[in-house]
């Protein structure tokens, strides 16, 4: 095992250990991330869902099989990325994480980006979007190319909109796949 997938290792087991808010009450499994511990590009959303926490993996359900399908389209298998959420539980009927929760998990998302230290993030939804620009609106920012110095990584962040978004609505599915156009291209993989 590589010394990124130890250290990774090593962050799942405190999150499995973690009873720092009250959603491990209610989740049946911790949701840490899954992917591969090189990536150069990370994916994140905002929280598991029903089938993610049953199985205790990201975007398994039908999102995933949507991430799943853009990720093709550019060329990219999840064997090639990393992915995981802002929240490592699942909020009760997949309601919006809270401002404390995502105060109080987010240090588990730090100390992954540290370890795997990924040169492209994509943004998946406002609540992941929002960590890394606080303040900013996902319609006005959704796929551009940002380029920010953060917490000693020099990271090009592209913002899209969540999956389960692009399956809610049709317009904002074909923002997806505009949006993936452009990471494919940032990428040089279209
Ligand atoms: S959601 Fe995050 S902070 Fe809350 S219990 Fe789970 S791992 Fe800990």
């Amino acid at each position: 095992m590589s010394a990124k997938a130890q250290k990774l290792k090593y962050i799942e087991k405190l999150i499995s250990q973690c009873q720092k808010c009250q959603l491990y009450k209610t989740a049946t499994n911790h949701v840490p991330g899954f992917g591969n511990p090189e990536a150069e590009i990370v994916f994140i959303g905002e929280a598991p869902g029903y089938h993610e926490d049953q199985q205790g993996l990201p975007f398994v359900g039908n999102s995933g099989k949507l991430l799943d399908k853009l990720l093709a389209k550019i060329g990219l298998v999840r064997q090639d990325v990393f992915v995981c959420n802002i929240l490592k539980h699942r909020p009760p009927n997949n309601r919006d994480p809270q401002p404390l929760e995502i105060k109080t998990c987010t240090p588990f998302l730090k100390a992954q980006l540290q370890i795997i230290r990924p040169k492209v993030i994509i943004t998946l939804g406002r609540f992941a979007m929002n960590y890394f620009f606080p303040g900013e609106y996902i319609s006005k920012i959704k796929g551009q190319i940002k380029k920010i110095d953060w917490n000693k990584l020099k990271l090009t962040i592209i913002p899209v909109y969540h999956p389960s978004a692009g399956l809610r609505n049709g317009a904002m599915l074909q923002a997806l796949e505009q949006d993936f156009q452009t990471i494919g291209k940032f990428l040089g993989k279209i």
